[in-house]
C-alpha cells in the first residue's frame, strides 16, 4: 500500500510520527474508521486518486493511492455499507414490533376508537 503525498487540502500529516502507513479507510487527523470516498479517479500512473472525507472531524484529504489500496478501500467500505444496512434493517424491525405491541395494547385497553382514524381537518 504506497501513498504517494498528493494532498490538496490537510491540516495534518497523511502519514503519522512513527512513519507507519495509514491506509485510505483511517482518517489522518483523528484515526477514525468511517473515512467515506467522495470521488475516485484513475491516473496514467495506475494509480487512483481518492478524494476522501472524515463524517466525524470533517477532514478532507485526494491523495493518490495504489490500485490495490483503493481496491482494497472499496471492498471495505462496500462490507462497512452493508453491515450498517442490515443494522438498519433489524432496528426498523425492532421499531415496527414495538410500535405493533403498543397497538395491540391501545386497542385491549379501547383507547383507540374511530375518531383516531378521522382525517384532520384546521379549524377555519
Ligand atoms: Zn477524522
Amino acid at each position: 500500500m504506497s501513498q504517494q503525498s498528493q494532498s490538496v487540502q490537510q491540516d495534518a500529516p497523511a502519514v503519522p510520527a512513527t512513519g507507519a502507513e495509514i491506509g485510505p479507510e483511517i482518517c489522518p487527523q483523528c484515526y477514525s474508521d468511517l473515512v467515506q470516498p467522495m470521488d475516485a479517479c484513475a491516473q496514467q500512473d495506475g494509480s487512483v486518486l481518492l478524494t476522501l472525507r472524515c463524517p466525524e472531524c470533517h477532514h478532507r484529504t485526494t491523495a493518490a493511492y495504489s490500485w490495490e489500496a483503493a481496491r482494497k478501500f472499496g471492498r471495505t467500505f462496500a462490507a462497512a455499507k452493508a453491515q450498517l444496512r442490515a443494522t438498519h434493517a433489524d432496528l426498523a424491525k425492532e421499531n415496527f414490533r414495538d410500535e405493533l405491541d403498543c397497538f395491540v395494547l391501545a386497542l385491549a385497553s379501547d383507547l383507540i376508537g374511530p375518531d383516531d382514524f378521522a382525517p384532520y381537518r384546521y379549524a377555519a
